[in-house]
């Protein structure tokens, strides 16, 4: 059986690689000139900007994520860092009572638990249940990893659901808490105004913090060295060693179907790939809507590409410095009040900033350099794609001034940054809508709706269309890594199972 994959980002790489191990023939289809998709790295000058990793789950080893990427990857040759803070959230108004204007995410449990309770002995009852959630959530696979696939799940593992009861009980407890709830709970004032700007004053469900907290105590959300395209290209090695071959440079055009069946693929430069079946590992939007021409949907598929619930997670505009120096001194995530709002062209007001010091990972930098990032995140990134697509001298214009503008807010916070810039590139919400096709320039496909561990939005399969399959961060919402190398595996199973074989891993 003929099998054409669409697109070599994670998610393709890795339903490409269980495929293989299971005898299908597959080709994986690819419009840039190298794998990876929204998990990118690249060179500038003598740097390497990353546009993408802070953290990969599963990289301990005694984590069943480790697991699976253990089947695609050799995991111990793999070298992760782990920081012992998740982020440093600089105040605006408050001090603690030493003094700090800073409030330190610490990622061992322990050590946040009586950091907070000495800041704020006041409020210890709430400190205590927020840390509770965590300690019950340490003990359980996050997410849970039981197949999502109902032929699949034997009688034990649904009992292991059992198991589970616990952490059911804290989810139904904090389902609904959000940092500005619980804030509101909180009498200290450091403490109410460090949880206020957790998200930089948006509001967010409290569990999307605690979920990765506890998987960061447990030193198993580390950084892969090397970054993004280092850690991708072991996976795409992997898939070359087993057979399958990846066409780069190669965009698909169409799904083609005869009535109800999928036949292949028509590629931009007029190829037509013959295939048994068409895995869509891109972009859900584009899929439905462009490559199937808009011919399989329903009623939830049309309301979906409404974006209103859920909506799709949010672009990034991003400024990219390569610095001489390394700034060993500064945390390696901040988050920081501006002196005056920056402005977008985009017209999000910043009134924070978040930077990213890359000084822990050497493979980066030359010696005594390093990387800096300076992460702004948007819901309006269609400006930026409409924009560039109407008018590129303005599009090139807007971005420069405004990354001007943010190294100009930035050299504030940190006194002769702007003369330690070597390089400097610019990532805007367009960047990533050109370069991956995700809708919106979305960094991570939907984001989570109002109930956290809710099944996906989209489904797996179209109606009225037979051998077609979707896998990938659009269909788990939240996105990431982990959950689009499980889809993928998930679907490389239930593909074997329709074809009676047995699922392998060599
Ligand atoms: C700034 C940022 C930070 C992130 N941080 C983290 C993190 O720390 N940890 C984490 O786990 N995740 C993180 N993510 C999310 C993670 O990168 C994504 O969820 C994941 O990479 C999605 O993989 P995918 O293969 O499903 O989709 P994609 O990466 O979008 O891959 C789709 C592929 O399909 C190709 N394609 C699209 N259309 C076509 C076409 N017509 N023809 C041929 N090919 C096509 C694209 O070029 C791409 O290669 C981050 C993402 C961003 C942008």
């Amino acid at each position: 059986m003929k099998i054409a994959i669409i697109g070599a980002g994670i998610s393709g790489l890795s339903v490409g690689c269980y495929l293989q191990m299971n005898g299908f023939e597959t080709e994986i289809y690819e419009k840039n000139i190298h794998p990876g998709g929204l998990c990118a790295s690249w060179k500038r000058g003598d740097f390497t900007f990353d546009g993408c990793l802070q953290w990969v789950m599963g990289s301990d080893s005694g984590s069943p994520f480790y697991g699976l990427w253990n089947e695609l990857i050799d995991m111990p040759s793999v070298e992760f860092v782990n920081h012992d803070v998740r982020m440093d959230i600089e105040l605006a108004v408050n001090s603690d009572r030493h003094g700090n204007k800073v409030f330190h995410l610490y990622t061992n449990i322990n050590r946040l638990e009586s950091y907070m309770l000495d800041i704020a002995p006041e409020d210890a009852l709430l400190i205590k249940g927020f840390i509770g959630v965590m300690r019950t959530m340490k003990h359980y696979e996050m997410p849970p990893m039981l197949d999502n696939i109902p032929e699949l799940q034997p009688l034990r593992k649904k009992m292991a659901m059992i198991t589970y009861l616990p952490l059911v009980w804290q989810y139904l407890k904090w389902k609904n808490q959000t940092n500005l709830t619980f804030a509101r709970k909180l009498s200290n004032p450091f403490l109410k105004e460090a949880f206020e700007l957790l998200y930089d004053g948006d509001e967010q469900k409290l569990l999307i913090l605690t979920m990765p907290l506890s998987v960061f105590d447990k030193k198993s959300a580390g950084y892969p060295i090397g970054g993004s395209m280092k850690f991708i290209s072991h996976i795409a090695t992997r898939y070359g060693s087993l057979g399958g071959s990846i066409h780069y440079n190669s965009p698909v055009k169409r799904i083609i179907t005869n009535g109800s069946a999928v036949r292949g693929v028509l590629l931009e430069n007029g190829t037509e790939a013959h295939a048994d079946l068409v895995i869509s590992a891109a972009d859900w939007h584009y899929t439905v809507f462009e490559a199937l021409e808009g011919k399989f949907v329903n009623q939830k598929i049309l309301e979906l590409a409404k974006n209103t619930k859920p909506k799709v997670y949010p672009s990034v505009f991003m400024v990219l410095l390569g610095v001489n120096k390394t700034y060993k001194e500064q945390p390696h995530l901040i988050k920081f009040p501006v002196e005056s709002p920056a402005l977008s062209p985009d017209g999000t007001e910043y009134r924070r900033m978040e930077l990213h010091f890359y000084h822990y990972d050497p493979a980066l930098a030359p010696k005594d350099k390093t990387i800096i990032a300076a992460s702004l995140y948007t819901n309006n990134s269609e400006y930026w794609i409409n924009l560039r697509a109407g008018d590129y001298d303005q599009y090139i214009k807007s971005k420069t001034q405004f990354a001007e503008l943010i190294l100009d807010q930035l050299d504030k916070k940190i006194p002769g940054l702007r003369q330690s810039v070597e390089v400097m590139d610019v990532v805007t919400p367009a960047t990533y809508h050109r370069y991956t096709n995700n809708w919106m320039g979305s960094v991570q496909g939907w984001m989570p709706g109002k109930d956290i561990l809710a099944a996906s939005p989209v489904d797996m399969t179209l109606p009225g269309l037979s051998g077609f399959y979707f896998c990938g961060h659009w269909t788990v919402p939240g996105g990431g890594l982990p959950p689009s190398l499980k889809s993928s595996r998930d679907l490389a199973q239930r593909i074997c199972l329709k074809n009676k074989k047995r699922f392998r891993i060599r």
